[in-house]
């Protein structure tokens, strides 16, 4: 270890960073598969491999490395795996943009090759920045979702809950983005708000008010409220639709909205997701007028090639030109978009596969699952309660796992690999038997690919190394850390394939952190110029200020706004604790003592316990992951208990070569190597740094510490203690002398307690102080009495003198109950009130004292003596 062997005056923290990340082995952070320690298994989020840390992933990093460094400290035995969900539109949009093609324009695999590549550039650059923030990651334990290893596994997922019933394909209309040209899940589906034109027009004789003419072609019925008058004998009849001329049947349904428009809506297959319900409900017809490209269909007549938003102009100038448009108003709405390229989002209806969603497996599971914050329950729950279809898992795109099935072209039977024979692609492998059925042997392969989250969702049951059958020997997990904007997504689907494939919860707790926003609030974006970068911030102060921004700068779950501030206050802590390191230091290194002991001295007593309940506090804080709370407490003892009052407390015991010197000594290692120690999940490298000069080796090898100091007489006596040499230093201060400058003779009384300093308030504020345990005996003296001359001057004029002399001469006790009146050359004069006010003093044995009250304690100050 080349570390300096003095500590430098300042604390540099890029080389001190730089030297121990090259101390740190790969293998201290290995995770041991035959270890009989108990496991902490962190299931951490693969990260989209876009090939840059961004501020929100180096927060949850640090949040995950927190928790990891702190449970090997604990004795478990920890994984910190790294994944990388790679598959996906963004990577397939990016390939299509580096090589100006799209993805029609190469073969299949080619352009899946293309895809692999770009994807294997970002992980390299983003392991890159992993490992320069230091972060304990076990990489032995990486996976990479698009590799045959993982992605086999996400086949062997498919067919297992594809044989379990919960696994089908079905016709049915799903959430399509015409854009992508791609199925997309209803919790991909993001919402914008936009004003739109209400349209009322003539339907055969009913007026009808519709946003989206464009669909006329796929009217199958118009409904209306069953109790709506305005309609009665409608019911049963058969209107012509306007311009496209088909029948369609007048029904009742109670979810019709009689305030809105007319009162009579038309129902197409599908303006929104209330058509879907009618159309079920009623047993309608499927009418589709839109297409995957998102352009009119030969339903639509002569409208048919346009693309939906020149068909709906067209509509309206024909309906206008027909006379049949009666007005049109402005409506405010809710439009679903992609999250991917913010298109609006059609219903279409295709074939898709689907995986089932059963609401109460996954409520009673969630339930089951401890949850820190624990509100963040309630919108899993809130999401499963709203689920009103299944989840739709096919996508029609190319760089992701491959559904794992064939068609017999003979007759038609769907055929599956054998699970030996994993991963397939079927577009290039084929069954090796021929059909079980027919004996064909021609198939097709199924060309629909899954969603992402079929990969992800089984990331807990990958880390275990699951076999694809059976309940891996270390699941489930213990801990799940992820962002609340994937809740209803990754931790959701999640749920639902871990009970599906096991029977059991996949973790035993799950972690969910806030966003991180910009300095002014917002969510960090380049058009609102608020971005920072992990790389800005750790040049200028260091991985360590970053870390301890996390985890102060918001309690787990709360968005945190980015602050320079905290990230400024984070780098004067470490060169506070620097210098106290340092001070430390030079005193523990001189003639150290050879034996520990447990210190005698108050203050020593006070400090260790004070130490043992820091301690406990951040055990506490850490086992609930409160990080905030838990470094909070950290920089409040080292900063006021440490610095502020006891190495001020001990400074002179620490100078002088008395016994209790070695008490001193004792506690001050005993302070810094726990602080070290509480610290280092929090700050390793900081920690390290420290560690090494107070007592060798590497904090990473230590232990959490277990201290038992605690002593509630040593907290109470020891706070009067720090109170007493505050005040008095504060009352040296305002006597206008220097704090080093002989105070006198100090008495403090504290009835009943008796307190032993050992000295140490005496040589702190350079007093002669002495605790006595008893009631104060102190004598009241008239020593002074001053005289309103406002009053006195123009009341007495020329006896003004004789009157104060008389006031003067009253004994002490009528002086202090008030006179009226006093004699002054044998008459009665009479003394108005607020004319004097007599001065009272206290003394002891005849000398004069001035009096402090510090809690129970009376302070008797005698400077003059
Ligand atoms: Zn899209
Ligand atoms: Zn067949």
């Amino acid at each position: 270890m080349s570390s300096p062997e003095d500590l430098s005056k300042t604390y540099d923290y890029a080389e001190v960073e730089r030297r121990w990340l090259d101390q740190w082995r790969d293998e201290d952070f290995y995770f041991d598969w035959e270890s009989a320690e108990p496991r902490y298994v962190i299931d951490t989020p693969p990260p989209y491999p876009t090939g840059r840390l961004h501020i929100g992933h180096a927060l949850n990093w640090v949040y995950m490395d927190i928790v990891a460094r702190y449970k090997r400290m604990r004795g478990f035995n920890v994984m910190f795996p790294q994944g990388w969900d790679c598959h996906g539109l963004p990577t397939e949009v990016k390939v299509e943009e580096i090589h100006g093609i799209t993805k029609n324009d190469v073969p299949r695999e080619e352009f899946r090759q293309m895809c692999r590549d770009l994807t294997r550039e970002n992980i390299e650059m983003m392991r890159h920045s992993l490992r320069l923030m230091g972060f304990s990651v076990d990489w032995s334990n990486e996976y990479i979702t698009m590799d045959e290893s993982y992605f086999g596994l996400t086949q062997a997922s498919f067919l297992r809950m594809l044989k379990d019933g919960y696994i089908y394909q079905s016709e049915h209309p799903v959430n399509f983005c015409t854009r992508c040209e791609t199925a997309i899940a209803f919790a991909e589906v993001a919402y914008t708000e936009n004003t739109t034109l209400l349209n009322y027009f003539d339907f055969d004789g009913v007026e009808i008010a519709t946003t989206r003419p464009e669909l006329l072609a796929a009217c199958v019925a118009v409904a209306v409220h069953p109790e709506d008058s305005r309609y009665d004998g409608l019911k049963g009849k058969t209107l012509t639709v306007p311009i496209f001329s088909h029948p369609v049947p007048v029904i009742e349904d109670e979810a019709v909205d009689p305030a809105f428009g007319s009162g009579a809506v038309m129902i197409c297959t599908f303006g929104d997701k209330q058509d879907v319900i009618w159309w079920k409900s009623h047993n309608l017809d499927l009418r589709s007028a839109i297409d995957q490209k998102g352009v009119m269909t030969a339903l639509c007549g002569r409208y048919a090639g346009m693309k939906a938003k020149e068909c709906r102009e067209a509509i309206l100038s024909d309906m206008k030109g027909s006379g049949i448009l009666k007005r049109q108003e402005e409506l405010p709405q809710r439009v679903g978009t992609c999250w991917r390229c913010q298109t609006p989002i059609e219903i279409l209806s295709a074939r898709q596969w689907f995986v089932k969603v059963k609401p109460d497996e996954i409520i009673s599971t969630a339930k089951a699952i401890n949850w820190y914050p624990e509100h963040m329950l309630t919108r899993l729950l809130n999401w499963t309660h709203q689920m009103e279809w299944d989840w739709c898992i096919s996508r029609q795109r190319l760089f992701a796992t491959p559904i794992p099935v064939w068609f017999c072209e003979g007759c038609g039977e769907m055929i599956l690999p054998d699970p030996e024979d994993l991963p397939i692609d079927p577009t290039v492998d084929s069954p090796k038997q021929p059909c079980p059925k027919c004996g064909s042997t021609s198939f097709t392969g199924e060309t629909d690919v899954l969603d992402t989250w079929m990969d992800s969702s089984i990331s807990p049951l990958a880390i275990a190394k699951w076999d694809g059958k059976t309940t891996p020997a270390v699941y489930p997990t213990q801990l799940r850390p992820q962002g609340h904007d994937i809740i209803r997504t990754w931790a959701f689907y999640t749920i639902l394939r871990s009970v599906a494939l096991t029977g059991e919860k996949p973790w035993e707790g799950i972690m969910v952190n806030g966003m991180v926003l910009g300095e002014d609030g917002f969510k960090m974006s380049k058009s609102r110029n608020n971005v920072i970068t992990p790389d800005e911030l750790i040049d200028r102060y260091g991985v360590d200020a970053l870390r301890q921004w996390a985890a102060v700068g918001a309690a787990m779950g709360s968005d945190i706004t980015f602050s320079w501030n905290d990230v400024v206050a984070a780098s004067r802590f470490q060169t506070k604790m620097w210098n106290i390191v340092r001070f430390s230091l030079l005193q523990i290194r001189k003639d150290a003592p050879t034996s520990a002991e447990s210190p005698a001295e108050l203050a020593d007593r006070w400090l260790l316990s004070r130490l043992s309940a820091t301690v406990e506090e951040v055990t506490d804080a850490l086992d609930a992951y409160q990080y905030d709370r838990g470094l909070k407490a950290i920089r409040d003892f080292a900063w006021s208990s440490l610095a502020d009052n006891y190495l001020e407390l001990v400074k002179g015991r620490l100078y002088s070569d008395l016994p209790s010197r070695a008490g001193a000594v004792f506690t001050l290692k005993t302070a810094l190597d726990t602080l070290c120690r509480l610290l280092a999940p929090y700050t390793p490298f900081f920690a390290s740094e420290c560690f090494h000069h107070l007592a060798g080796g590497r904090i990473i090898d230590q232990e959490w510490p277990h201290l038992d100091y605690t002593d509630a007489g040593a907290e109470e006596n020891g706070d009067l203690l720090v109170s007493v040499v505050s005040e008095l230093r504060k009352y040296k201060h305002e006597a206008g002398l220097a704090l080093n400058a002989p105070l006198g003779h100090v008495t403090i009384y504290t009835p009943g307690i008796s307190i032993d300093d050992g000295g140490d308030a005496g040589r702190c504020t350079n007093a002669d102080i002495e605790w006595k345990p008893e009631e104060p005996h102190l004598d009241r003296v008239l020593s002074d009495i001053t005289f309103n001359m406002g009053i006195i001057g123009p009341t007495f004029r020329k006896e003004a003198n004789a009157v104060m002399q008389a006031i003067r001469a009253l004994p002490p006790d009528a002086l202090e109950a008030g006179v009226d009146s006093v004699m002054v050359n044998g008459s009665e004069i009479t003394v108005p009130e607020g004319a004097y006010t007599p001065v009272f003093s206290y003394a002891i044995e005849g000398e004069e004292v001035d009096l402090l009250t510090v809690g129970i304690a009376l302070l008797a100050i005698r400077t003059h003596a």
